[in-house]
């Protein structure tokens, strides 16, 4: 983690800055970096446009969460009754959801703002945009700061298909959350985790949901294997269809008609777009400073996050490296003990445990078998597909699917993969071992806990295949 810092420190001379520091950006990685920076002695100010929390509290991660929860307890209903519940019809009151979701959501951006507060950080609620290398300007009051440093942290949008003509009908992960009605019939569209996670919840839920993805498979970038399990139990739950588009969306007199690539049609409640994110650079004064955008809208910067400005740094979604709440954080923790703290570290991105909030849930971390498989000499792949022992009583059909690829040379793991429930939280605690260094070994002397899904996992003692390079036979 820790490296050796390259800070060219701009130092003016006299108080001629406001700010030590600037943070344009209330969410996961600016609040960090500002507490952490304050907490060095910094002089801090942040800007927020909207609610302090940024998008992982406000309408990410957090009340996506809490729908999540929501919609699974519609399967715990169904299989209690193979333990021999007797469980009155349920019935599923969205209002109720929103209303204490919501709250939570308010609750948590609370504690946000207070910490910091108490960290001291002056936060302007208004946009900020960038004027000079050393100065912002708040965009509301017109006000000009001066700042040592500036940090952008003003994270990604979702951006809706721009060819398809009635887009406008559509809505995206920001407006879900402010749907009054569970919707009857939905049209997700997108493959990725956001498109994957909703999709789900809304199928649980009750809405009839169909999930279109352009690709033949959801989940790019994940192991094969997990993403045609998924779909598999997507298939029993929703109407998937991959491999196709969208061509255009109707609004008609009963709801919204959805025209795809091959002329079929359906008509939909509403319509989900979660095909993609931007970073959030329009209008942020980049120009000004002559910091340009790469390909993906993305600020480009280094691996301690500074841009090619000396000044100014970036973390988080708008640097486009890993989009996830962590990397985030921690990104902005490392400016800010790098800058302020004189402890100089960088993120390191490359093995980072995961989690899609699908059910059945994934948790991965490492290398998938096709990326482990083209990088290494040889690898053993560990698998073990079952039925988890809750669903030998309850009659559920899903199965759980567990896999460990080591590379033969050293025995290490280099990937685990896991479809199944509590994935997720699985995933967390082998991406300890896993970041450790961990070989097949340890796995194997690891003892297990039984009974639990988990076990496989140090109980696999014959690899499902090796694969060797085509050179060695
Ligand atoms: P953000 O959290 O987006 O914060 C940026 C902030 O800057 C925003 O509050 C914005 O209003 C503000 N802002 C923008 N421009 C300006 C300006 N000019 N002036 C002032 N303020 C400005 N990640 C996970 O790890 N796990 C999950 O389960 C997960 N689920 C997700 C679900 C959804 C639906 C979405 C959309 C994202 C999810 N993410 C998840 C991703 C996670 O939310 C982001 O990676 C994380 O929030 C990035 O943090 P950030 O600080 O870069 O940006």
């Amino acid at each position: 983690m820790a490296e050796t810092a390259q800070t060219d420190r701009p130092t003016p001379a006299g108080d001629a800055f406001d700010v030590d520091l600037f943070v344009i950006g209330g969410g996961s990685g600016g609040v960090r970096a500002a507490r952490i920076a304050a907490g060095h002695g910094a002089r801090v100010q942040l800007a927020e446009e909207y609610r302090v929390g940024g998008t992982c509290v406000i309408r990410g991660c957090v009340p996506k969460k809490l729908m999540v929860y929501a919609g699974r307890f519609a399967e715990e209903f169904e299989d209690a009754a193979g333990f021999g519940w007797t469980v009155p019809e349920p019935r599923f009151d969205w209002s109720v959801m929103k209303r204490r979701r919501d709250a939570e959501v308010a609750r948590l951006e609370t504690i946000y703002d207070t910490n910091l507060m108490r960290a001291g950080v002056d936060v302007e609620p208004q946009r900020a945009v960038i004027e000079g290398p050393h100065a912002v300007r708040l965009v509301d009051s017109g006000k000009v700061v001066r700042a040592r440093y500036i940090l952008v942290a003003v994270g990604a949008r979702p951006v809706k298909l721009p060819d398809v003509p009635g887009m406008d009908l559509a809505i995206t992960s920001n407006e879900v959350f402010e749907l009054e009605t569970r919707p009857e019939r939905i049209l997700v569209i997108g493959g990725g985790y956001i498109a994957v996670e909703f999709a789900g919840v809304f199928a649980a839920l009750g809405s009839r949901t169909t999930l279109l993805h352009r690709g033949d498979k959801l989940l790019r970038g994940f192991d094969d294997e997990v993403r045609e399990g998924l779909a598999e139990a997507y298939g029993k739950r929703m109407d998937l269809r991959l491999g196709r588009t969208l061509a255009r969306l109707e609004r008609r007199t009963t709801g919204i008609l959805a025209t795809l690539d091959d002329g079929d049609t359906l008509e939909v409640d509403q319509v989900l777009v979660a095909t993609g994110r931007r970073p959030n650079v329009d209008g942020l004064g980049l120009d000004s400073v002559g910091i340009a955008p790469n390909r993906s809208g993305a600020i480009p910067v280094d691996a301690f996050s500074q841009t090619a400005v000396p000044s100014i740094y970036a973390v988080g979604d708008v640097t486009d490296r890993a989009n996830l709440t962590p990397i985030a954080i921690r990104e902005g923790h490392a400016f800010a003990d790098t800058v302020f703290g004189g402890k100089a570290w960088s993120v390191d991105h490359g093995l980072i445990p995961t989690a899609v909030f699908s059910t059945p849930e994934i948790g991965t971390v490492g290398l998938t078998e096709a990326q482990a498989g083209e990088r290494y000499g040889a690898i053993d792949v560990y698998r073990s597909s079952f039925r988890p022992m809750k669903a030998t009583l309850s009659g559920r059909e899903d199965r759980m699917l567990l896999k460990v690829i080591v590379d033969v040379a050293t025995d290490r793991v280099l990937g685990v993969h896991i479809l199944g429930h509590d994935a997720g939280e699985m995933i967390q605690a082998v991406g300890i071992a896993v970041t450790m260094g961990a070989t097949k070994a340890d796995f194997d002397r690891t003892i297990a806990v039984h009974p639990t899904a988990g076990e496989e996992l140090v109980t696999m003692r014959v690899p499902a295949v090796t694969k060797r390079p085509q050179s060695v036979g």
